[in-house]
């Protein structure tokens, strides 16, 4: 892509409504904008980083055997009574009413809907194990939006349901989402914590928490800094329970939560099915969301230096960032697209600055960008045909000549490779 024809509104100074961090830099970045408090338009940038994260999401979902499908966000309020959640819910769920005086709602999670489908559709043990997932905008009337994409009115869930006849297959299938999430984070660049928790609201047995700490983050909890034993637990016990040192209070960010649903929802909406003794039985779910819009956020909370972002390879907006430094010298700039045009037949994605800027503008954005290969073109050029190759995450930069250009980016690759 090239710079002056995207659409990548950078900001010098530091918008005065940027809570955290991470809600400073997606501003400054110009991956995302408001609308309104609690409501982003996501730029072409932050659209980019977006549609990796949910390409990560998707292959880890699909690799475990979940299938996708896409539920309404427009749902009947009926159903939130019959599951008994409406009042539990209250004035987080937006709520009207349509034309004919129907009461309505935005959906802020799926079970109902789900169990809803489930109920019509699955009639016998032969169609389980079954686990299906959509990646969807969700909606929650917050009395406080905050830090950007944490704490959003409307944002993106990834959130998938599975189904089996018994607790064995539910056992399965929660191991196996259990699995999935850890790679998905691992893959998002992230360090974060598993916490057996509190089902809270989903209801259930079972849960576990994915928590990424840092510093803005509203979840406290209490890690042990040698073993990583992490709990909630605030009682007086503030030793860890293996190494019998102190627990450190850790500041952090729920990015995904499971739950072992057992028969909450499938007994209230009857859903039975035959199972293999020819018996009736109520069918077993669990439920697996991933806040994918606020990963963005957890990612740049800890994917940073004082100069900007420094996104993880797999999620990062292009591979490869190209900044001819003078665009007026006919040679440098022609240097520029015929670099620009090679790399991308060799599949990488590159942004070129083709802007008319100073040196100084262009090497403060792409810092500030964060794209992990910087390829600058200037005098050194024009002088004796050779370019530098800057690594973002460690700021080490290698000059060499042109014909060496791909095959040391494919050298970088792979050592970078985790
Ligand atoms: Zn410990």
């Amino acid at each position: 892509m090239l710079w002056s024809r995207a659409f990548i509104p950078t900001l010098r100074e530091i918008p005065q409504e940027a809570e955290s961090l991470s809600h400073q830099l997606m501003l400054r970045a110009g991956l995302v904008r408001p609308l309104v408090a609690g409501v982003y338009s996501y730029l072409p940038l932050g659209l980019r980083v977006l549609n990796k994260i949910e390409r990560i999401v998707r292959e880890e979902m699909d690799s475990c055997g979940a299938v996708e499908l896409l539920l309404p966000a427009l749902q009947p309020e009926e159903i939130w009574a019959k599951s008994g959640r409406d009042k539990e819910i209250g004035d987080v769920m937006f709520r009207f009413r349509d034309r004919r005086g129907r009461r309505l709602c935005l959906g802020p999670t799926h079970e109902e809907v789900i169990t809803q489908l489930v109920k019509q559709n699955i009639f016998s043990y032969r169609q389980l194990p079954l686990i299906l997932y959509q990646i969807q905008v969700k909606f929650r009337d917050e009395i406080r939006p905050r830090f950007g994409l944490v704490r959003s009115c409307e944002f993106i869930m990834k959130d998938a349901y599975s189904f089996d006849q018994d607790q064995h297959g539910l056992k399965r299938s929660y191991d196996k989402m259990l699995m999935a999430y850890q790679r998905i984070f691992k893959r998002c660049g992230l360090s974060f914590l598993v916490i057996e928790a509190d089902p809270g609201l989903m209801g259930g047995s079972l849960s576990h928490e994915f928590l990424v700490p840092a510093e803005s983050g509203e979840d406290v909890v209490l890690c042990c800094p040698d073993c990583k034993f992490v709990t909630r637990e605030t009682k007086d016990a503030v030793n860890c329970p293996k190494c019998n040192i102190n627990l450190q209070r850790l500041n952090s960010i729920e990015v995904g939560h499971i739950f072992q649903l057992g028969t909450k929802y499938s007994k209230v909406f009857q859903v039975n099915l035959l199972n293999q003794q020819g018996n009736q039985n109520t069918i077993i779910m669990g439920c697996y969301g991933i806040g994918v819009s606020r990963l963005i956020s957890a990612i740049l909370e800890q994917n940073h230096d004082d100069n900007g972002i420094i996104w993880p390879r797999e999620v990062s907006p292009f591979g490869i960032i190209i900044l001819p430094l003078e665009i007026e010298n006919k040679n440098i700039y022609k240097a520029g697209m015929e670099i620009y045009n090679e790399l991308q037949k060799s599949g990488f994605s590159v942004l070129l600055d083709d802007r008319n800027e100073r040196a100084g503008v262009k090497f403060n954005d792409a810092d500030l960008l964060g794209i992990p290969l910087q390829i600058v073109i200037g005098e050194r050029f024009v002088k004796d045909d050779k370019i530098e190759l800057k690594i973002r995450r460690t700021g080490e930069r290698v000059v060499l000549v042109r014909e060496r250009l791909t095959e040391e980016i494919g050298r970088y690759l792979q050592e970078s490779r985790d």
